[in-house]
């Protein structure tokens, strides 16, 4: 029974024509934005910094989206002095009120869905359909939390002969916010939203690569009247800011999305307590996946095929719900490849502001190098085989591109197998029976997305007892996950806390606080 009150925000239909004349008049209108500049804000104050970042469009780099002023260690500082003194005034603030800047900010986000979705497609290389989904994402977290604040804000009652309690939530503190580039909106304004509808005040700190739509979302939480301090945005090099930032005595919570190796660190160093502390940093963060689908030898191929491209290959493979290993049993195993690889080559590859094109451009160089070097690892001694390699050759010359990839015979305890590559890399691996499959999907230290494409309801059965994951999808794509319908998050090597857009997900940022009247 979904929450009354709450409903996800529709996605745009772009096969409607003057749906499509408003995305290409917002492509057109943001072109003509790029170039700006963007300040850090600090206590409602925009302030320069010494150093700016330049966010580029990995369809084409000679775009410069805009310039981000980059923060030193000395203005994180600042932003988390001034979240912190605007914390008491906040926390104290009706619940109601907090929700309303939600909607607030929802409302805003609706009005300008063309061009927020253009900003994004530009500044991530994100394809028409996806940017869209990314507003649309933003708006219902939004509206999510404050339906979900609004219920959690009634203190549970358990009155006894002689005794009245009564069960309620307080704020933790200063929260920072560190987001990835992959879902420059959503994820941004989920975590952001959710800390601040708690009571909590923010240091927002955006992906360096997505920073001019971190601006967007900081000019959008101005313009709902959030008051100054409240949220303080704060781009700038994670490796300048965020030491500051996660040691500080004054921070109480740190909420990451990203890889690995940068949420453990964060974890690391924001469990070392001192002196100055009076509370102990809580980390919720939320890290990556390996994640597979099985095809059963009974499975429906046309929507086998269909679910497992698009989990891979959807945004270039830049989803941490991405399916980058299929198992196939042995029966399925050369119709299914076969019809892959040719579904496959059929994607359209190109800039992401091009509305026919499926698959755009890796966020930046760096990724580009790290994902081919990755399909260099490839042993052709163990039996692993470039089975497809998508040339992207005359886009080069503009972009960041790869193109889809999919490898064959892959040793299940390899790094193609084991690490998390963020790229169109899909790996696959032949098994014999189920309980083999079960074995080599499992075989990971995430547990984030999984999928199962399979006719026999035993099958089915089995993967939602033995498939040990947070988002288990049968029969269909493992990525997409829609606030409410799907919370998201996953556990193990995956992430610590609970899951984005689920009935759990605002308690992490609030202590539970009893109160015993004796009568
Ligand atoms: N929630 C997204 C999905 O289900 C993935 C989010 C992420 O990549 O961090 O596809």
């Amino acid at each position: 029974e979904p929450a009354a009150g709450f409903q996800n925000e529709p996605l745009t239909d772009f096969s409607i024509e003057a749906n499509r004349t408003a995305m290409q008049e917002a492509l057109d209108f943001v072109r003509s934005e790029f170039g700006q500049t963007y300040p850090l804000v600090i206590d409602g104050k925009s302030s320069e910094s010494r150093s700016t970042l330049s966010s580029r469009n990995p369809s084409d780099i000679s775009d410069v989206i805009g310039h981000v002023a980059a923060a030193s260690a000395d203005q994180a500082a600042d932003a988390v002095d001034a979240a912190h003194r605007a914390f008491p005034q906040w926390a104290a603030m009706e619940t109601s009120n907090r929700c309303e800047y939600l909607e607030l900010i929802a409302a805003e986000m609706r009005e300008r869905r063309f061009e927020l979705a253009a900003w994004i497609c530009f500044e991530v290389g994100k394809p028409w359909a996806e940017a869209d989904g990314d507003v649309a994402e933003a708006i219902d977290f939004c509206m999510y939390y404050a339906h979900e604040m609004r219920r959690l804000d009634e203190p549970q009652q358990c009155d006894f002969k002689g005794e009245e309690n009564s069960y309620s939530y307080r704020p933790r503190g200063v929260a920072v916010v560190i987001a990835p580039w992959n879902f420059p909106l959503a994820i941004l304004t989920g975590m952001t939203t959710a800390a601040i509808v708690t009571g909590n005040t923010v240091v927002m700190k955006p992906a360096e690569q997505s920073s001019v739509v971190g601006a967007k979302l900081m000019e959008i939480i101005r313009n709902a009247g959030v008051p100054d301090g409240v949220v303080n945005f704060l781009p700038g090099i994670g490796e300048d800011v965020g030491p500051e930032l996660i040691a500080s005595p004054d921070v109480d919570m740190v909420c990451f999305t990203g890889s690995q190796t940068v949420g453990l660190e964060i974890n690391r160093v924001a469990s070392d307590t001192d002196e100055r502390q009076t509370s102990v940093r809580h980390v919720i963060a939320e890290m990556g996946g390996k994640n597979a689908i099985i095809v059963d030898a009974d499975a429906d191929l046309d929507e086998a095929v269909v679910g497992v491209m698009h989990s891979a290959f959807g945004y270039a493979g830049q989803k941490c719900s991405a399916c980058s290993r299929v198992i196939v049993l042995e029966g399925a195993y050369d119709q299914f490849i076969e019809r892959l690889i040719e579904a496959t080559k059929s994607l359209k590859i190109g800039a992401a502001e091009d509305p026919s094109t499926k698959v755009g451009p890796v966020i930046d160089d760096d990724a580009k190098q790290r994902i081919l070097a990755a399909i260099k690892t490839v042993d052709a001694e163990v039996g692993e085989e470039v089975a497809l390699s998508i040339d992207t050759k005359t886009l080069d010359k503009q972009g960041t591109f790869v193109g889809p990839h999919i490898i064959t015979g892959v040793d299940p305890d390899s790094n193609l197998a084991q690490d998390e590559i963020f790229g169109p890399v899909l790996s696959v691996m032949k098994v014999r029976n189920l309980d083999e499959a079960f074995t080599v999907a499992n075989n990971t230290r995430y547990a984030l997305t999984g999928g199962v494409y399979s006719r026999s309801p035993s099958t089915l059965k089995r993967a939602r007892n033995e498939f040990e994951v947070g988002n288990l999808y049968l029969n269909r794509e493992i990525t997409g996950a829609i606030v409410q319908r799907q919370p998201f998050g996953g556990f193990r090597m995956s992430g610590i806390g609970t899951k984005a857009g689920g009935p759990d997900y605002l308690l992490q940022f609030m202590v539970p606080i009893n109160v015993t009247e004796n009568t």
